[in-house]
């Protein structure tokens, strides 16, 4: 295991430890690296107190100093040290009302959400602590509780999340009482910050295989907490919806447009704060499959359809609109006039045709001098006229063609 933990990791513990301090690797990187995978970040747990692990080294942010996390910065990558700590009492559902700084690591992981991430090692001293079983259940693929499951998720309900997503990702199944304790106590996700929600949320939607942490967000109840509207107010049974999702490769934007397709998404998806821009893409994907319904089938049509989708979300559509056809979405009829739309979307991609008025071989500046009219709306009016002609034949787009045309409208 040494020698997959990177340089800069095993330094920042050998100083720690040479500074008279306990230092261990704990959580989620010691699972990773006992199953072979690359952990996504680095934790350490160590007897030092935050303004000590301050001093020892150059650049540090203090990250959460009052639950005693600072980051030390290395040029090669960053890693999180944690004083170790017993917490009291958790006041919100969510964060302890204090926490005690303390010097034991048994102690240290006990108060960790599940076995399998309540693991430390020592790479100096090749030492893995392991107080719970973790190693066990690992072996065994089981995700459980550490001790009272319930306790457990009373504590702090963003668990209930991390038990799924950790699943999935890690490759484990939910142990019976963990899982018994999930679902009785699913009602407390009420007290975490949607934006929490939306986070944990988006990893789990991440995932390469989405479809079994996405029935146990149904089985257990969260997802209807989370997108009520999906079994309320949803054009498909909420089998397809989760189904369109797990059939879609592992993006975020797609596998919540695949979720969210049937109900009116833009509300729901401004809950999960995941920026603006992330949203309109995804609330675009989902108005043009259900424009892809009605557009009718002629050229003119399917060219104006494509610009207003942007030819570059095409292949996103199609994989939309496929994983839709694969869940049982469309009625039997529908699905063939679809693939027959598609069939001509991406036949008509391969010819080039100007995208918006703006895009034609004349522009207003033409129109004021040839037609010798003003600026204003008129002008505008003109050239979208024109635009939708050159969408029924392209070759129209010349300007010779254009300005004649533009002459027979003006009076207009
Ligand atoms: P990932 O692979 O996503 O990094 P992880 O298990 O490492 O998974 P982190 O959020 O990095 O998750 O947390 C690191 C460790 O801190 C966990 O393995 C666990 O021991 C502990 N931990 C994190 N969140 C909680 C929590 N809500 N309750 C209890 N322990 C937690
Ligand atoms: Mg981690």
């Amino acid at each position: 295991m040494y020698r997959r933990i990177p340089r800069y990791v095993r330094a920042v513990i050998t100083l720690l430890q040479e500074n008279k301090h306990r230092a261990y690797l704990v959580g989620g990187c010691v699972r990773d690296l006992l199953r072979g995978v690359s952990p996504r970040d680095w934790d350490v747990a160590t007897s030092a107190l935050p303004s000590q692990v301050e001093n020892i080294f150059p650049r540090v942010l203090p990250t959460g100093v009052e639950f005693g996390t600072v980051t030390v910065v290395c040029e090669e990558g960053q890693v999180e040290v944690t004083t170790m700590r017993r917490d009291g009492v958790y006041r919100d559902g969510r964060h302890p009302s204090q926490v005690t700084f303390g010097q034991d690591i048994r102690e240290d992981l006990l108060r960790r959400d599940f076995t399998i991430n309540a693991l430390a090692y020592d790479p100096l001293q090749d030492e893995l602590v392991d107080p719970t079983g973790g190693l066990r259940d690992l072996r065994a693929g089981i995700l459980r509780a550490v001790g009272d499951p319930y306790e457990r998720f009373g504590e702090d309900a963003l668990r209930l999340l991390r038990a799924i997503r950790l699943s999935g990702q890690v490759g484990v199944e939910i142990e019976a009482q963990t899982w018994q304790a999930l679902c009785a106590l699913h009602g407390n996700l009420k007290s975490i910050a949607r934006e929490r929600i939306g986070q944990e949320v988006a990893e789990i939607l991440a995932l390469d295989e989405v479809v079994s942490p996405l029935t146990r967000l149904d089985e257990s109840g969260l997802l209807k907490l989370i997108f009520p509207p999906l079994y309320s107010q949803n054009r498909y049974p909420p089998a397809v919806s989760l189904k369109t999702s797990g059939y879609l490769p592992p993006v975020l934007h797609l596998r919540l447009a695949g979720l969210l397709l049937g109900t009116a998404a833009a509300p729901l998806l401004k809950g999960l704060h995941l920026g603006k821009d992330f949203n309109r893409r995804v609330t675009h994907l989902i108005d043009h499959i259900n424009g892809l319904r009605q557009v009718p089938p002629d050229p003119a049509s399917l060219r104006y359809f494509l610009s207003r989708l942007g030819p570059e979300n095409l292949k996103d559509l199609k994989l939309l609109a496929l994983a839709l056809g694969r869940a049982g979405g469309w009625e039997e009829k529908e699905g063939d006039a679809i693939h027959h739309r598609l069939g001509e979307l991406d036949r008509l991609t391969d010819r080039s045709f100007p995208l918006s008025p703006r895009e034609l071989a004349i522009d207003g500046h033409d129109l004021r001098q040839y037609l010798q009219i003003r600026p204003g709306p008129r002008v505008g009016a003109i050239l979208e006229e024109l635009w939708f002609e050159v969408l029924a034949d392209p070759s129209r787009n010349r300007r010779d063609y254009l300005l004649s045309r533009a002459r027979q409208m003006k009076p207009l």
